[in-house]
This record gives C-alpha cells, structure tokens and sequence, in this order.
C-alpha cells in the first residue's frame, strides 16, 4: 500500500473526473445523510476560502469501472458536485451576500475562486480493502493495529490470559479476522470496561497503561471470572447462528458493556434471545436509516445521527462508547420494558433511569415541564411502589425530584387519613 498526497482544484476534479470517481462505495460510507444545512456551510467555507478536510481516493484495478473509489471525504465530495450542477443553493444564514444563490448565479470572480479552490486529495495505491479498513481504523480510532502485537509482548499474567481468551468460541461469530491480534485487542478493549465498571477510554495509551497496572492479574480472580461469563453469555446468544455480520468490532464492545452491566442488575440469564433479536433489529433499523438518499427534517432520527457518528469516528473514545450504550440502552430497555431486576429492589438502574428520561423526553410526569439531569427521579407511576407496583420501565416515569417527594407525601397523608 502507498498513500500520495495531491492537490487538486475543484474545476478540474468537476471537469476531468467526476465520471470517473465512486461516490457512494458503500462499504466506506460513514456518517449519516447530511441534511440541507450540513451541504451549505460546507459550501460556504470554499466560498469564504476556508480549509477542508483532507479527500482519500482509493485506486482501483484497471477492470473496474470507475478509477477512484471514495473512501473518506464521500459527502463533501457529493455536496461540492452538487453545488457546480446548479442542485444546491447558498443558505442566507451562514452567506447573506449570496443568499439562496445558485453557483451559476455568483459573480465570475467568485466562481473562478471556487473552481480555483484546492483540496488536498490522498491517493492511495496498491491496497486492498482490509488494508484500507485498516488506515481508517488507524485514522478515526487514533489506535492501530499492530500495537497489539507489540502490547502482547510486554509479558506479565494479563497479557498471557488475553491471548488464552482469544481463542473464546464467541469469535467463531464474528467475520472480522485476527489479523493483527484483532481479538486480543477487543479483548484488552472489553478487559478495560469491566475493570472500570462502566464505558471509558479504551484507545491504545491507555490500554498500554492497563498492561502496566495490571501485571499481576489473577486470572482465577473474580474480574477473570465475569469477564469470561460475560463472554460465554455473548457466545450462547447467537450459539444458533453461524456468522453475525452485526458483530462488528464496535458492536462486539457494546455488547460486551450492556451485557456486563444488565447481569449484575437483571434477570437476564434466560432472555439470550431478545439480545440476539435486538442487535440484528437495531442494526437493520440503523442500516435502512443511512442507506436513505434523503431525509426530510422530520423523517430524522436524532439518536441514530449520534449513534453513526459514534461509530465514524473515535469509536474507542469515552464519548463514542458512552453515547452507543445510552442508545442501545434505552431502545433494548423500550423494546423489554418488563425486564425485572433482582430482589425487590425500589431503586430503579441507571439503565432504566436513562430509559425512562430519554423516552419521557425529559418532562415531568407531575407538572409537564422540563426536567434536568441533576433533578431527575425516576418514580414509580402509574402504580406506586408502596402499593405494590414494579421496578420496571413500563412502570416508571420521568420527574423532578421535589414533584415526586410532594406526591408521596400527599399520598401518605391521604394513607394516615384513611387508616
Ligand atoms: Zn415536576
């Protein structure tokens, strides 16, 4: 593989290879549709002469149809073609002096700039498509491959019991490849989430710094114990499947989490089927979202845009993994909402917690207004706890503390009265 910068002017990319570029290869379309607005402010930065990312342009065998296929930089490249076409028009908010102008329309200074204006372009040669998985992996993750391999030789019991669980039945589901100790970096990935109890940073340095700290792991200990049921939990949920596709390497880690985190909390050790049902669902829902050409503004489903970008780009940071598992949280908790917990517990889970104040779009079952974070509760309604009703999400709402303490006490005087 060799990778080789080139400028080129956007007049003579429209002009010489527009026919010859694959704007829409799906296996390396990220991001979601962009809306209107998205399309303008891109157009507006190459009026205003400002930087834009970097193109990466995969040559392609001479049999192949097209010359280039667009592997990063497809929606910038699809907006700027649009724009020349006469099929986008400038927004008045972002370039008032031009508002609602078409690229025709502009002045001629103008257009020359923007035919003049230059994107940086990578070409790269000689690749196959996992090795340009690979650099993206590298790009977005700000993690590599092959440092496995170089993290797997800093000795020590954790490194050994990693590569041990590599060889875990529940990578027979998946279709990624151990190429370069992909599985043990997943593992290590996993590893650092269980240690942690709840999603964090999982990119290289500080995998390199779980090695470090964990020399000594026990692998008989209790972290090893529910690691491996965790795992084991995972593999008998598609232990009638052969493949699953949807296992990708950040699907396999949210799995992992929500599992960690429900078998604590939940009685979830017969409900192995509703996982496998979910993720294929979600994962198809997801997928029909982003193969549409165009959304319309009200047809956009917010929580899916974030989950796209969650999975774009630095996928293995804090945020990406967090901002996946309160998605998948919420529509696995929807789609279960009778999911008990163990013992009778009053106190609703943080996963039932998110479910409930996300579903109730944050407002307040007592009063109908907005209700923050930090004054959250959930309560027990339509049937209150005293009164025998359920921990669960089905009998859960969002409300504001101080509404949901008033509301009790006036049951509870209603109670003394009665009584
Ligand atoms: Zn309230």
């Amino acid at each position: 593989m060799k990778t080789n910068p080139k400028q080129k002017t956007i007049g003579s990319l429209h002009a010489r290879l527009k026919d010859k570029i694959n704007l829409s290869d799906k296996r390396f379309q990220r991001g979601s549709v962009w809306a209107k607005g998205q399309e303008q402010f891109l157009i507006d930065t190459i009026v205003k002469n400002l930087d834009i990312p970097k193109l990466y342009f995969w040559e392609l065998k001479e049999d192949s149809h097209y010359k280039y296929s667009v592997v990063d930089g497809q929606q910038r490249l699809a907006t700027i073609f649009k724009f020349l076409d006469g099929l986008l028009e400038l927004n008045e908010e972002f370039t008032p002096e031009y508002a609602n102008k078409k690229f025709i329309d502009l002045p001629e200074d103008l257009q020359d700039q923007i035919y003049n204006y230059e994107l940086t372009l990578v070409i790269i040669e000689n690749a196959d498509e996992e090795e340009i998985q690979d650099l993206f992996l590298r790009l977005n993750n700000g993690t590599t491959l092959k440092s496995q391999e170089r993290r797997m030789n800093l000795g020590g019991n954790l490194s050994k019991y990693i590569v041990d669980m590599a060889n875990h039945k529940v990578f027979s589901k998946v279709i990624f490849k151990n190429k370069h100790r992909d599985y043990e970096q997943i593992l290590a990935q996993c590893l650092k989430l269980e240690l942690e109890g709840k999603a964090t940073n999982t990119q290289g340095k500080y995998l390199d710094l779980m090695y470090k700290e964990e020399i000594d792991f026990e692998d008989n200990g209790t972290t090893a114990k529910k690691f491996k049921k965790v795992l084991d939990y995972m593999e008998e949920v598609f232990s009638d499947e052969d493949k699953i596709p949807e296992l990708k390497r950040f699907n396999f880690i949210s799995l992992y989490l929500m599992v960690s985190q429900m078998t604590d909390k939940f009685v979830i050790k017969d409900k192995k089927d509703l996982f496998k049902k979910f993720l294929i669902d979600f994962w198809d829902e997801l997928t029909n979202y982003r193969n549409q050409e165009q959304i319309s503004d009200e047809d956009r489903n917010l929580e899916f845009d974030d989950f796209i970008q969650f999975i774009s780009s630095r996928t293995d940071s804090l945020e990406s993994i967090e901002g996946r598992h309160k998605i998948l949280i919420k529509y696995f908790m929807l789609k279960n909402p009778n999911l008990e917990i163990f013992d009778n517990n009053r106190n609703f889970t943080e996963e039932q917690r998110i479910t409930i104040y996300r579903r109730d779009k944050e407002m307040c079952w007592h009063c109908n207004k907005h209700v923050d974070w930090v004054d959250f509760e959930a309560d027990h309604r339509p049937n209150p706890h005293s009164k025998g009703g359920k921990t669960s999400v089905e009998n859960g709402v969002c409300a504001h503390k101080i509404c949901n303490i008033k509301a009790s006490n006036k049951e509870n005087l209603a109670k003394n009265w009665l009584s």
